[in-house]
C-alpha cells in the first residue's frame, strides 16, 4: 500500500504528498475511537479509492510531536533572533531554545538583519555566548542576500520549523529559501503573521534542495507549564554536558557545593548570562508548581 507524508489537513481531509500529486485522504473511524488522529507531518499508509482519493490506514511512529502548531516528525528548529530592529532579546531566544530542546529537535540559531549591524563586535559577543552550546549559528541578511545559501544547506533533507519572536524576519527567510513563486510574499507573511487566536492551518512546503519547512512558526507558547525543575538543565546543552560531574544527583546548579556547572560558569566555560536565565526559568517552573 502507498505511503507518504501528510502536508496539510483541512476539515477532516489529509493531503498526502506523492511525487506527482497530493492525494486527498480521510482517516478511518478507528483513529477516532482511539483518540488518535493523523497530524500534518505524519508518514501514513493509505488505501487508494476508486475516485482517486484515499483512506489513511496507518500512522507511522512519530519521531517528534509539536503541539503549537500541531506537526509530527519535525526534525529541526531554526531559532531566529534579529541582531537589530528589534534588538536581540536573549531571554526570548533562550526560551525558544529550551522549548526546541525539550521537543528533541536539532537546533540552528539564525541571527538576522546583519546589514543593520554597525559594529561587528555584537556578532562576536553573541557567538561567544552560544558557542559552548554547540548549536550551529548563522548570520543572514535579506538586504545583502548573505547567509541564505548556508541556510538552504542546513534545511536540505529535513523537516524544519522556524521559531522566534514576531518581526525578526522569519517570513522573509522562508520566502528567501522557497522556490521562486512558490507562495506570494504577502501570503507567507499573512500566514506567519496571523494572530494567536485565529485558527490557522499549518502546511508543509517543499524545499528545492529536498526537505520541507512549515509555513507557520513553531512554539507560540513559551511558558514552562509542563516542565519539572529537574528537567530544565537538560535543555541547556552546555550545562547538561557538565551535570554528571556535579557532586549531588539532582543538582539544580543554583548554589550546591561541588556543582560542576557553577564551576564552569566561574571559569568562563559557560556564559554567566545563560546561567542567569536558566535560574530565572527555574524560578518560573517553581512558581507554576505552587498553583
Ligand atoms: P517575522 O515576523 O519574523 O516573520 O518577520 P518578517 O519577515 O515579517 O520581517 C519583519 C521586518 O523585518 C520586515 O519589514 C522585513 O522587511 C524586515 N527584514 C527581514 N529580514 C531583514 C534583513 O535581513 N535586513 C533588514 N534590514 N530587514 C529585514
Ligand atoms: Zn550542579
Amino acid at each position: 500500500m502507498p505511503e507518504g507524508r501528510i502536508v496539510k489537513a483541512i476539515s477532516g481531509f489529509y493531503y498526502v504528498r506523492m511525487p506527482d500529486m497530493d492525494i486527498r485522504c480521510r482517516a478511518r473511524g478507528v483513529f477516532k475511537k482511539r483518540k488518535w488522529s493523523p497530524l500534518v507531518g505524519d508518514i501514513v499508509t493509505f488505501e487508494r479509492t476508486e475516485n482517486g482519493e484515499g483512506w489513511v490506514t496507518d500512522i507511522h511512529p512519530r519521531k517528534t510531536e509539536l503541539m503549537r502548531p500541531p506537526i509530527a516528525n519535525v526534525e529541526q528548529a531554526i531559532v531566529v533572533g534579529s541582531l537589530k530592529q528589534p534588538e536581540l532579546t536573549l531571554d526570548l531566544l533562550d526560551r525558544f531554545l529550551v522549548h526546541a530542546e525539550r521537543e528533541g529537535l536539532d537546533i540552528l540559531i539564525c541571527l538576522t538583519k546583519e546589514d543593520l549591524v554597525e559594529d561587528e563586535k555584537l556578532i562576536d559577543q553573541v557567538r561567544a555566548i552560544y558557542d559552548p552550546t554547540g548549536y550551529p549559528i548563522i548570520t543572514t541578511s535579506i538586504e545583502k542576500n548573505t547567509g541564505i545559501e548556508e541556510l538552504k544547506r542546513e534545511l536540505a533533507g529535513k523537516l524544519s520549523v522556524f521559531a522566534g519572536q514576531s518581526g525578526v524576519g522569519k517570513s522573509s527567510l522562508l520566502n528567501a529559501v522557497l522556490p521562486h513563486l512558490a507562495l506570494a510574499t504577502g501570503e507567507v507573511s499573512r500566514k506567519l503573521g496571523r494572530g494567536r487566536h485565529t485558527t490557522r492551518q499549518v502546511e508543509l512546503l517543499d524545499l528545492p534542495g529536498g526537505g520541507q519547512v512549515a509555513d507557520t512558526p513553531g512554539f507560540s507558547q513559551l511558558s514552562f507549564m509542563e516542565m519539572e525543575e529537574t528537567e530544565l538543565s537538560a535543555c541547556f546543552p552546555e550545562m547538561a554536558l557538565r551535570a554528571p560531574r556535579c557532586k549531588f544527583r539532582g543538582c539544580l546548579h543554583r548554589n550546591e557545593p561541588g556543582c560542576a556547572v557553577l564551576e564552569a560558569c566561574e571559569n568562563g566555560e559557560i556564559d554567566k548570562g545563560r546561567h542567569q536565565r536558566y535560574l530565572q526559568f527555574l524560578e518560573e517552573i517553581h512558581d507554576n508548581r505552587r498553583y
